[in-house]
């Protein structure tokens, strides 16, 4: 087959990594991709908002499945299009994709549907909204309703913090994403992601994972799109998985199902575990980045059979297994980042730089500038690595990056700390 994938982060060069060891491919695009992507991939000079020129290169190339990476092209429609010019595409059509691109969509799903969750407003009026956070107490959470790439999220400790929230978003800060707020119960408890696919129907559970948002060690600084992730999430244990799937994933299929949205592709949820309770914060209508590059790695076998059957509406009809190792991701930015970044300086050392077998280097935003890898973006790598356990990964995850040369970048040195700390 000739698989496209869409996007160009840590996320695709992970699944582009994952799908170039498939027996069954023949050839494998990315659009745009980066300078990692390159060596698994043709790059092709496309933008995944561009259906026009991605239907084209389609044609051209002879694609038989597209691979969807990030969210935007799927709120917006992507799927949709290819499904309607006959290409097969794997990742949700626009009106299952809601249920990131609108949280309070989401929120009202679960509210019909008795999935649990934090209780909640939907306002678009300042005065109203103020109101619901007077009556529901400190601390809030302040969201705008579409999408603000993670940072749409206010947890306010104040009054004063969560109204000056709702007048920053209905302002505009968001754009269009901000016309519209969700605020909610504060969850106290241990977050971790949980990821399914699904066909419409069909669910093909798949691993747990937990992220690290916060820009500094410690879980210090502002957010971030994640610092680093780690697979499994040691707090989903089998009996944890079993209540995740039959009382939250589950039930959103069959309900997606019961209102006419089937959602088929990556089902994510962001949890929220308190006192063994899972409730759900968010879902994402894709893999996460970078949670996809600690789930990748850990794929016993092939996974192109999974995402066509996925794409394909026959997910009954496969399976998937899973390495007996923990993976770790540590990424590394840009210095300054989640801030304004430089963008071009040199990183050296990186076809050396793997520790072992089982390290990967994954590229987040690069460019190959004569014969030169440069920095791109805020998060510009992601070094991966298995292990026995999650302190083994972390280690080799770790010596790696100490042999990266790359001044004009950091990264966090404490990813995993919470899966160490239960040991
Ligand atoms: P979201 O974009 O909805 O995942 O929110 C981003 C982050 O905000 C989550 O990963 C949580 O750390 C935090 N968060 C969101 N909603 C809540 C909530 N109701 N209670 C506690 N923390 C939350």
């Amino acid at each position: 087959m000739n698989i496209l994938v869409i996007g160009s982060g840590g996320r695709e060069h992970a699944l582009c990594w994952a799908i170039a060891a498939s027996p069954l491919v023949e050839k494998l695009y990315c659009a745009p991709g980066n300078a990692g992507i390159a060596q698994e991939a043709t790059c092709l000079p496309v933008q995944p908002l561009d259906f026009d020129a991605i239907v084209k290169a389609c044609r051209e190339n002879k694609i038989d499945l597209v691979v969807v990476g990030p969210e935007q092209p799927l709120v917006a429609g992507l799927v949709d299009r290819l499904q309607y010019e006959g290409i097969r595409a794997f990742g949700p059509r626009a009106n299952a994709a809601i249920l990131e691109g609108s949280k309070g969509f989401t929120k009202d799903l679960c509210a019909k549907y008795g999935i649990p969750t934090a209780a909640y407003g939907r306002f678009t009026d300042s005065a109203a909204a103020k109101g619901f956070i007077r009556r529901t107490g400190l601390p809030i959470v302040v969201k705008a309703d579409g999408l603000a790439a993670g940072k749409g999220v206010v947890i306010a400790q104040s009054f004063a913090e969560a109204d000056a929230a709702v007048d920053e978003m209905l302002a505009g800060r968001f754009g269009e994403a901000g016309a519209a707020l969700v605020i909610e119960e504060f969850l106290d408890g241990e977050e971790a992601s949980y990821f399914a696919l699904c066909d419409g129907m069909d669910v093909l559970p798949l691993t747990s994972a937990q992220d690290h948002k916060r820009v500094g060690d410690g879980d210090t600084g502002p957010n971030t799109g994640g610092m680093g992730a780690y697979s499994p999430a040691p707090v989903v244990d089998a009996a944890m998985e079993e209540r995740i799937l039959s009382t939250i994933i589950k039930p959103t299929v069959a309900a997606m199902a019961a209102e006419d949205r089937p959602f088929a592709g990556l089902l994510y949820a962001g949890l929220m575990i308190t006192k063994d309770v899972p409730k759900l914060i968010e879902y994402n209508a894709r893999f996460g980045d970078p949670e996809a590059q600690v789930l990748m790695p850990r794929v016993f076998g092939d996974i192109v059979p999974v995402l066509d059957a996925c794409a394909n509406r026959q997910l009954r009809h496969v399976g998937i297994r899973w390495k007996k190792e923990a993976a770790l991701c540590v990424v590394m930015a840009a210095k300054g980042y989640p801030g304004d970044v430089k963008k071009g300086s040199e990183i050296r050392g990186l076809d050396t730089a793997p520790a072992g077998a089982d390290t990967i280097i994954f590229h987040a935003g690069t460019k190959a500038v004569d014969g030169r890898v440069t920095s791109q973006g805020g998060r510009v790598l992601g070094v991966t690595a298995l292990g026995a356990d999650v302190a083994s990964a972390q280690k080799a995850a770790y010596a790696t990056i100490d042999r990266i040369d790359w001044p004009g970048g950091f990264c966090r040195r404490d990813i995993g700390w919470r899966a160490l700390g239960r040991k």
